[in-house]
């Protein structure tokens, strides 16, 4: 430490005794550190809702006499110079995993990707994507990994959702500002920001960099909303995945060419290039262009790239990968080939993929071909894309299609619950955080009292349908808000009925209405008068996307029937927060993905490290994790035709909601009401999936096998 290349800015006014807030505010260290969010609840709970978890809004909105009152109290400070030693500590700690794993590496990973998710006040996400991203920056934190995260900030953020009376989702767009995010602009020697310029068609474009900390692990995120640039170019960086094909391919120059401008503009010479999906795959080209611009043949400086790059391809769903046609490539990209020393047509050949419809540019082809490290998110998902992509390697059998897999992973204390986070501190160790990918460990689960789970399990759920409705609430002072749209988000649920949740992006290949299929016989089930069940949607479906929005219309006006008792419901948007509650709260996660298009998926390990039991298609991660003892599957453990398959799953799903799943919680219960039997499954869960399913497996397992492999 400190390798930030921002200055803290000074608009707190704090207790002198207290000022440290201010620097904790702006590194996302205490999003994951629930000791250091209680410094800022504990002073104004209330204000800390109101501002949705932001600490910068919260300290600068505070009243002084309860910062005065707080810099006083010796409970408050006692805790207070605790996080700050634990945050001294974690800052300078010098016995990482990769300290002492490549004590003589003088490496820097730099990590691409589109979209970074690391808390719901930055809202430059729009799903698993960007979980994933967020997640893997804050475990290379963690691990002392010496990783760059490079983006681009969104002015508008992604958008927000409200469902109207009838179903359909409405975009709101709201612009973000910069002052109150944990965002600061990166400077010069002189003090300056810091920008640079890449080149368009049009005319070059001025760029300023914003870094945002988390924990050890800088994020730089580009912007071009500058008064110096012309509306369009301002608009590059206005909102998330633009459907205009012109904006994205822009903004997909920006990422990869920009990304690569930026890092050679704050004096940075990775050795490791990340590309978390296709978006970021110019960044190959611009590598190569500065060494022909060197004196070097485009085939010696590709080459010679390539063994730096590395891919990870995060879907078989065609909307996931990105090609362009041809004429936007000669469009935007016309500059770019004469710099490589290639014609148009060599310059097409780097990325050229047949389609029905005719030829395109492709963004995974384009990186398949220039990474020498190249995977997939599951094992079945490593097969699917070698099977996919073996067009590329003619010569080879499926098998031997040079694409391996690294499951994904959660980062484990952003996702945990902060009371089961005490069970583990309680019963595993205070530093039991240094053991999270080793089972070993985990084999302590035994040794926690079921009725203490159990208590804890009950609270989490409580919690949840709390906050459901005070959510509710605030919706219906506001006006506006129809009484059945009431009824849909939640305010019947009991804290105390087996409670299923399905949230995730609202995709049509995720099936979200497979569960709705039979409603007569969903409905027999869930409202069996000493059996209840109750199901929470939620999701966001991309703004473009209709048949995802008609997706979420066909659930919201099922979950709109008077039949249902209020026990079906829609929570609208999806975020992070609104996930942590849910992953937290219910007790079974569903997922019914049309396989093998899942890819990975990962809300499903956040609710199993939570004591939620996963009841899942076998796609994905889940196909990996279930052991017949730690969740349910769906469906088959094989690939069938699309209408055999849904019809296949359905009775799958309904057949174990009744016969097993329903019956072991309500079923066997002890003396004191306690269901022993699914606490067991719950401890089988939380012992097997946490640690295989952390990011701490998984980035170790990328700096081992793909950024730093011991020749
Ligand atoms: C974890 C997470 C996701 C990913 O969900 P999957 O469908 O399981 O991949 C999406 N959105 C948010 C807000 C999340 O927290």
């Amino acid at each position: 430490m400190t390798n930030f290349r921002s200055k803290l800015p000074n608009h707190f006014d704090l207790p002198r005794r207290i000022n440290r807030l201010g620097e904790l505010s702006y590194n996302l260290w205490w999003t994951w550190t629930p000791t250091a969010q209680r410094l800022f609840n504990r002073i104004d709970n209330n204000l800390w809702e109101q501002v949705h978890h932001n600490p910068i809004k919260f300290l600068r909105q505070i009243e002084r006499s309860l910062l005065n009152a707080a810099a006083q109290d010796s409970t408050y400070l006692e805790t207070y110079d605790q996080v700050f030693k634990d945050f001294d500590d974690y800052l300078a700690r010098k016995d990482t995993w990769f300290a002492r794993n490549r004590p003589k590496s003088k490496d820097q990973i730099a990590y691409f990707s589109m979209e970074f998710g690391l808390h719901e006040t930055l809202p430059i996400y729009s799903g698993g994507l960007g979980v994933l991203a967020g997640d893997h920056l804050k475990e290379s934190s963690d691990l002392g990994l010496p990783l760059v995260g490079l983006g681009l900030l969104y002015t508008e953020g992604y958008f927000s959702q409200h469902i109207s009376e009838d179903g359909w989702q409405e975009a709101i767009n709201n612009p973000l500002d910069f002052s109150n995010l944990p965002i600061l602009p990166v400077l010069d020697e002189n003090g300056n920001e810091l920008t640079f310029q890449v080149d368009f068609p049009d005319g070059s474009v001025t760029t300023r960099i914003w870094e945002v900390r988390v924990g050890r692990t800088p994020l730089y995120l580009l912007d071009t909303n500058l008064d110096v640039n012309p509306p369009m170019v301002r608009q590059l960086t206005m909102r998330l995945y633009w459907s205009d094909i012109n904006l994205r391919v822009m903004q997909e120059i920006l990422l990869g060419i920009g990304g690569v401008k930026a890092a050679r503009a704050m004096g940075m010479h990775p050795t490791v290039w990340h590309m978390n999906e296709g978006h970021a795959a110019f960044m190959t080209l611009e590598r190569a262009r500065e060494l022909v611009q060197e004196g070097k043949t485009f085939a010696e400086a590709i080459a010679e790239t390539k063994a730096h790059n590395v891919f990870t391809t995060h879907t078989p769903v065609p909307a996931g990968n990105d090609e362009f046609p041809l004429w936007l490539v000669d469009k935007y990209l016309s500059n770019l080939w004469p710099q490589l020393g290639l014609s148009r047509d060599e310059f097409v050949d780097l990325a050229r993929h047949q389609q029905s419809w005719g030829e395109t540019f492709s963004m995974p082809v384009l990186a398949l071909k220039f990474s020498e490290g190249r995977n997939g998110v599951s094992e079945l998902h490593g097969l699917v894309s070698r099977r996919m992509w073996q067009e590329l390697w003619h010569a080879k059998d499926t098998d031997d299609v040079p694409i391996t897999h690294v499951t994904n992973g959660v980062h484990t204390t952003t996702w945990l619950a902060r009371r089961i986070r005490v069970l583990y501190e309680n019963y595993f160790g205070a530093d039991w955080m240094d053991y999270i990918d080793d089972p070993e460990m985990w084999k302590k689960m035994e040794t926690i009292p079921v009725h203490e789970l159990w208590a804890v399990r009950n609270h989490l759920k409580r919690k949840m349908v709390f906050y459901m409705r005070e959510r509710t609430r605030e919706r219906w002072m506001k006006g506006g808000y129809h009484p059945i749209q009431a009824i849909a988000s939640g305010v019947l649920l009991d804290p105390y009925v087996l409670t299923i949740g399905f949230a995730r992006r609202f995709a049509t290949y995720k099936r979200a209405s497979l569960a709705l299929s039979e409603f007569d016989r969903l409905l027999e089930l869930i409202n069996r008068p000493n059996r209840p069940v109750q199901i929470i949607f939620a999701g966001k479906a991309h703004p473009a996307d209709e048949p995802g929005k008609h997706l979420i219309q066909e659930v919201y006006r099922k979950v709109k029937k008077a039949e249902n008792g209020g026990r079906i419901v829609f929570l609208e948007d999806y975020d992070m927060n609104v996930a942590r509650y849910l992953v937290q709260g219910v007790d079974v996660w569903m997922n019914t993905p049309r396989r093998p298009n899942e890819a990975s998926g990962t809300s499903g390990m956040k609710a199993a490290l939570n004591g939620a039991l996963n009841f899942s298609v076998l796609d994905g991660w889940w196909r990996e994790a279930y052991n017949g003892l730690n969740g349910w599957a769906i469906g088959p453990d094989a690939d069938l035709d699309e209408g055999v398959q849904d019809d296949a799953d359905a009775e799958s799903l309904y057949a174990t909601l009744e016969n097993e799943i329903i019956p072991l919680y309500y079923g066997e219960r002890d003396a004191t009401d306690m269901p022993v039997k699914w606490l067991e499954r719950v401890k089988e869960s939380m012992r097997t999936v946490t640690p295989q399913f952390s990011t701490r497996r998984m980035v170790t397992e990328y700096a081992e096998r793909l950024y730093l492999p011991k020749k």
